[in-house]
């Protein structure tokens, strides 16, 4: 017998996030022993650097089993606000960080202590697919304002104006942006500071992947544009990316006082402080050697153009050049509406990446997901290898539509 379970209605705009779904859909794959190469979940192939597991293990002596302060151990938000401070040029103090379970924990405690019922968030799309989720989940509404590839998805100035209403609280800005590797220049990362100073809004600046940018793009802060837009920034970062610590979970929260104590509250009562061992980990990250954040990036940025040249010399692909993160973000509406050997029509990249990956063997994440239909989204944080085979099937696959 089976129990009818009537579900909170917060939860019926709310979709699962499809990059861990198309990953989790390639892994069962592989379990099953069908050969397919991933370009779903945006993880680092590299392990994390030894002499941070080796900081982890050697607290493993010291009580490490215990609860800490809630927002995190003194030495570790010192770090953090260290850091911080100095990148983007301002003043935080210790107190001024919030340390949570991953940027998501991060991100979804800064959301429910923000956003009232009927709260505006503007999104730039293509988006990061849980930003709309997460604003739902908190009572809020996404407003997604679009970007263009042939504008390299620059955000424009006019179409954010147009989209504030008297409910807009706050902008979402992910630099560099996942998916689409974009890198907000200095002067637009200027027209939108003043966009927030005349319309006091706040900026939720996501920048898990500032320290990785290629060629000759920059990372520009928003913050660091001047004190009155810094005292309007939410800085948002962690170690999942640069450190190759995704499974440590561990992100962290920058902003004024009232709203990392509000964020606090919240993680007090439902998760308490983020894993013990990882903050340990963490702090060995931000104070240790930096080497092997320029030897990662140095191979992401090989394979990023191996894929970008790679994905371009399939006919009816276009990719603009991602200058960050490790995404391509290829327009692949040339297929769309396409019929497969097998006899089905492809309706849209749903349904293209769904076939590609049942039967080209490789994974990549569908556009729509992020608010940009006919586009799909490929990671290069995974092996030189795997992207010459991986694309070299998309290549194949997508050449047998008709
Ligand atoms: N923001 C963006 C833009 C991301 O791509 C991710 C992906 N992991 C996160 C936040 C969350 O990162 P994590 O929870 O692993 O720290
Ligand atoms: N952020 C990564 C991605 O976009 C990891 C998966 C997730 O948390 O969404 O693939």
């Amino acid at each position: 017998m089976s129990v009818p379970f009537k579900l909170a209605s917060r939860l019926d705009p709310i979709k699962p996030s499809i990059t861990l779904a198309v990953t989790a859909k390639a892994a069962k794959l592989k379990a099953d022993g069908i050969d397919v190469i991933s370009f779903g979940a945006g993880e680092p192939d590299f392990d994390t650097p030894d002499h941070i597991k080796a900081a982890a293990q050697e607290s493993l002596g010291k009580m490490v089993g215990k609860y800490t302060d809630v927002a995190g151990i003194v030495p570790l938000r010192k770090a953090i606000a260290t850091e911080l401070s100095t990148v983007h040029k301002t003043t935080i103090s210790p107190d001024q960080i919030l340390v949570s379970t991953g940027a998501k924990h991060s991100l979804y405690n800064l959301f429910m202590a923000l956003i009232d019922p009927g709260d505006e968030v503007l999104i730039p799309a293509p988006y990061w697919v849980s930003y709309p989720d997460m604003v739902m989940l908190a009572g809020g509404r996404p407003i997604i304002v679009d970007t263009r590839a042939e504008d390299d998805f620059a955000v424009d100035p006019a179409a954010v104006e147009e989209a504030i209403t008297p409910r807009t609280r706050a902008i979402v800005l992910n630099n560099p942006s996942n998916p689409t590797g974009a890198v907000y220049s200095k002067k637009q990362i200027e027209a939108l500071a003043q966009i927030v100073l005349k319309h006091h809004l706040l900026v939720i600046s996501d920048d898990i992947y500032r320290q990785l940018v290629y060629s000759d793009a920059q990372y520009h802060s928003i913050a660091a544009v001047d004190p009155h837009v810094a005292e309007r920034t939410i800085l948002v970062d962690g170690v999942s990316k640069t450190y190759a610590m995704t499974g440590w979970r561990i992100g962290y929260t920058a902003g004024p006082l009232p709203l990392i104590k509000a964020m606090s509250k919240i993680q007090g009562q439902s998760t308490s402080n983020p894993t013990h061992i990882s903050q340990i980990a963490t702090l060995a990250a931000l104070t240790g050697p930096q080497d092997c954040v320029a030897q990662m990036r140095k191979a992401f940025d090989e394979r990023r153009q191996e894929m970008v040249k790679l994905l371009r010399a399939i006919p009816g692909v276009t990719c603009r050049e991602p200058k960050g993160a490790f995404y391509a973000f290829p327009d692949v509406s040339a297929f769309v509406g396409k019929k497969t050997p097998e006899g089905s029509i492809l309706d849209d990249d749903v349904q293209l990446c769904d076939w590609l990956v049942e039967v080209g063997k490789v994974a990549v994440v569908p556009g729509s997901g992020f608010g940009a239909p006919g586009f799909v989204r490929l990671s290069y944080a995974t092996s030189m290898k795997n992207i010459q085979e991986g694309v070299s099937r998309l290549h194949k696959s997508l050449a047998t539509l008709s």
